[in-house]
């Protein structure tokens, strides 16, 4: 067993963290309060490889393993979690869905322009009534011979209004249940698509995320992903991946959290000396240190049983549970060691501690990735 990190695993740490100081710290703050979208920023990336970061380079993506992705990820969530977010629905839902069970046509007129930046992506699940319980899908998408009309509403979709491509799952023949559901790729524009009104958020403030609305959208039959049917499989198998993804953003946010709480600590001085050399704050930074390599190692192996070709559905979600609730935690103690600074936004940590909370709620809150885990460990 090696716990060291390859050379090249070490350059993206280096360019990400590089890119996270130089691009993405300098105004955080002020997109976090105006619920300004990074779009500077993650034209940048696109440029940068930081979109289609595991897409094969014939698709004009950086041709990665998941280790490197999720490097990145930490070390982008450390500064900006609204702008990795955005990273990772276009890597780990919108790319590698495509990649995986996109036709070769699609892959040339959606995933090129996709993984090289151009445009971004959005992945479209969520309904009203159909969070956590994703089988009670509202919306439909009736088969009309050579295309679907899709009528309903999707919510929470982040990226709701940038992007330029939207994969949607949809119901197309109720009786079926969960095997009558289809993914279909729908392009901005298209007549009869709505984007609904921004939803101002207690964190990720930066990213976009909107309710979409479908009123007889037709949508071409060659844009269905996969088989008729595999919608809600293509759904369930894109957001295992997109857990490792989201539980990358959690260890990062912790990490920046407990890196800014561990030098304030050791500059703020109270009773003659540096708050560090209190027990009762260098026993936090301690706690914070352990929980955050604990749940580093639980990504690293979540990401490493992908690269194997492992079944990653236990380890993906064991990561996003438990590096989750290290960020909800390390944030709430980042913001108690500063103080009463923690409490004003120029110190970073309250937007932090913000932040973390939506790792516990979206790609699976923590209780459905219990009910994940505790199924497969009770079926083995
Ligand atoms: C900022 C943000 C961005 C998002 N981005 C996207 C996106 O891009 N695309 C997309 O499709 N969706 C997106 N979502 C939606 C997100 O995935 C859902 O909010 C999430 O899955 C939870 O669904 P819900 O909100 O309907 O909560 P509900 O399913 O109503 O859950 C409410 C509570 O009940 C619990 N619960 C529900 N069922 C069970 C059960 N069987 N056992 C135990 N507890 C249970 C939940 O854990 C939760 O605590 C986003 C959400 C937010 C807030």
């Amino acid at each position: 067993m090696d716990f060291s990190l390859s050379e090249e695993h070490l350059m993206i740490q280096e360019a990400a963290r590089d890119f996270a100081q130089n691009e993405l710290l300098p105004g955080v703050i002020e997109r976090d309060d105006n619920q300004q979208f990074p779009a500077e920023q993650v034209k940048k990336m696109g440029e940068l490889g930081f979109l289609g970061m595991m897409v094969d380079p014939k698709y004009l993506g950086s041709g990665m393993d998941t280790m490197s992705y999720v490097i990145a990820m930490e070390e982008l969530s450390k500064v900006d979690a609204s702008s990795s977010v955005i990273v990772s629905v276009n890597n780990s839902l919108v790319c590698y869905g495509l990649e995986t069970y996109g036709t070769e046509e699609q892959k040339e007129k959606y995933l090129k322009r996709l993984a090289s930046g151009e445009i971004i992506g959005a992945f479209c699940l969520s309904e009203p009534e159909a969070g956590s319980d994703a089988t009670s899908q509202k919306t439909t998408a009736i088969d009309k011979g050579n295309h679907y009309v899709i009528n309903g509403t999707k919510n929470w979709i982040t990226n709701g209004n940038t992007a330029s491509v939207y994969l949607v799952i949809a119901q197309t023949d109720r009786e079926k249940g969960h095997k009558g559901i289809n993914a279909l790729i729908v392009e901005k524009g298209m007549p009869g698509f709505e984007i609904g009104p921004k939803e101002n958020k207690l964190g990720i403030r930066g990213s976009d995320t909107h309710s979409l609305i479908f009123n007889d959208v037709k949508v071409p039959k060659e844009n269905r992903i996969g088989e008729d049917g595999f919608g809600f499989k293509f759904a369930m198998k894109t957001l295992s991946g997109g857990r490792i993804g989201i539980a990358a953003q959690a260890l990062g946010i912790a990490a920046g959290a407990y890196e800014l709480a561990l030098k304030y600590s050791k500059e703020r001085k109270a009773f003659g000396t540096e708050i560090s050399n209190h027990q009762a704050i260098a026993f936090k930074l301690a706690d914070m240190h352990t929980q955050i390599q604990a749940a580093r190692h639980l990504v690293y192996k979540a990401a490493w049983d992908k690269d194997q070709g492992n079944n990653y559905d236990l380890s993906g979600a064991m990561a996003k549970l438990y590096a989750s609730q290290v960020a909800m935690e390390t944030t709430v103690e980042a913001v108690q060691i500063h103080g009463g600074n923690g409490f004003v936004k120029d110190y970073h940590v309250e937007r932090l501690m913000r932040d973390a909370k939506i790792t516990q709620i979206y790609e699976g809150t923590s209780e459905i990735q219990k009910i994940v885990i505790s199924r497969s460990i009770l079926r083995d």
